[in-house]
């Protein structure tokens, strides 16, 4: 670059602050354009919500020298195409949740949930501080990709029921909407778990085409209308304790990308991270109130016997994967290992702390 437009770039001002030379690459660098798409519908809240916020501040905390063109689900490719997507690097980024590439790679489903799993707390310490971002990023590097946690549900529901459930026995014949592990281990209970996306879920509900359903939490489940549609609204969430977002990245372009721009989505990324666990948590902290305050409705725990039968079946489940995927197995002795410290330490701290609730 000649002096003078060099000089026309960086303005009078950061001329006579000195030392500016150094720093002559990063501000001659060329803008970056990136496009970004997600698995998640337009406006849909906090998700899509939160990947936006993202693309926002990226660009404000680059001065404007990096821009992330965010499309939703359907908008520039489907959902389920954006892992080839990025991949390939027909765009430079992605944001969904790894285990809807569970059939490309099984060990995947542990970056987001697993049933009985770690939650959200659980998640980001294995991954921040755990050794499973390492983890991840090497099974992911394969396919040419790199991802960072961006996103966080929280303890998700465990579903509507148009009948009540009193023993594990009840749940034999029960067609559910269910994806991925849960409805694996939920089949080994007699269920039938069908595939329902989020927009045919409320129909299918209401007029008994299905018996009952899981979605996120009381925000989104209601916005879906799903408490108009069944009676009996169960928890926890067992299937899904804290199902982690991503943020997936071409590892071509990544690496190609100058080491500020890299920090700056990385902590934009963290910030979302934030967030959106936080948004979560409050939406459905309101929801649950007016839940609480509709008399058609009864929330309920699961017995007990459902929530150890549900246990035995995704041990079963978890260990005949391992059997057939040296990779999954890797993934899943590291996620054993810390969850089972993660559930000592929780069990006389969060949880002994939340018993005094009810005191
Ligand atoms: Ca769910």
């Amino acid at each position: 670059m000649k002096r003078r437009d060099f000089v026309k770039k960086i303005g009078l001002g950061g001329l006579a602050t000195g030392g500016l030379l150094g720093a002559a690459p990063s501000h001659a660098a060329k803008r970056v354009n990136w496009k970004m798409v997600t698995t998640w519908p337009p406006n849909f809240p906090i998700f899509q919500d939160g990947v936006e916020r993202f693309a926002k501040d990226v660009r404000a905390m680059s001065g404007g020298k990096m821009s992330i063109h965010t499309f939703a689900a359907g908008e520039l490719i489907p959902a389920m195409q954006s892992f080839d997507a990025v991949s390939q690097g027909t765009v430079e980024m992605g944001h969904g949740a790894a285990y809807y590439w569970a059939g490309k790679i099984p060990a995947a489903q542990f970056f987001t949930a697993v049933p009985f799993g770690m939650n959200a707390q659980g998640m980001n310490a294995w991954l921040t501080s755990g050794g499973g971002l390492e983890l991840w990023h090497e099974v992911y590097a394969p396919h040419g990709l790199i991802a960072f946690p961006m996103g966080n549900t929280g303890v998700q529901m465990g579903g509507w029921f148009r009948k009540k459930i009193n023993a594990l026995a009840d749940l034999k014949g029960i067609k559910m909407r269910i994806p991925g592990l849960g409805g694996k281990v939920i089949a080994k209970a007699g269920v039938n778990p069908v595939l329902l996306a989020g927009g045919e879920i409320y129909t299918a509900l209401e007029r008994g085409t299905i018996d009952a359903t899981e979605w996120v939490g009381p925000y989104h489940d209601m916005r879906l209308g799903l408490h108009r549609a069944a009676k009996y609204y169960y928890y926890p969430g067992w299937q899904e304790p804290g199902p982690t977002l991503e943020l997936s990245i071409n590892l071509k372009a990544w690496n190609e990308l100058p080491r500020d721009l890299q920090l700056i989505v990385q902590t934009a990324a963290a910030a979302s991270n934030a967030w959106m666990g936080a948004e979560f948590q409050a939406r459905n902290i309101e929801s649950l109130r007016s839940l609480r305050d509709d008399k058609k409705i009864e929330i309920l725990p699961f017995p007990d016997d459902v929530l150890r039968g549900l246990r035995g079946f995704t041990q079963e489940t978890l260990d005949e994967l391992a059997e057939k995927d040296a990779l999954f197995k890797k993934v899943y002795n590291a996620y054993r290992k810390f969850s089972a410290g993660n559930e000592d330490w929780n069990a006389i701290s969060e949880v002994a702390y939340a018993r005094t609730f009810t005191l």
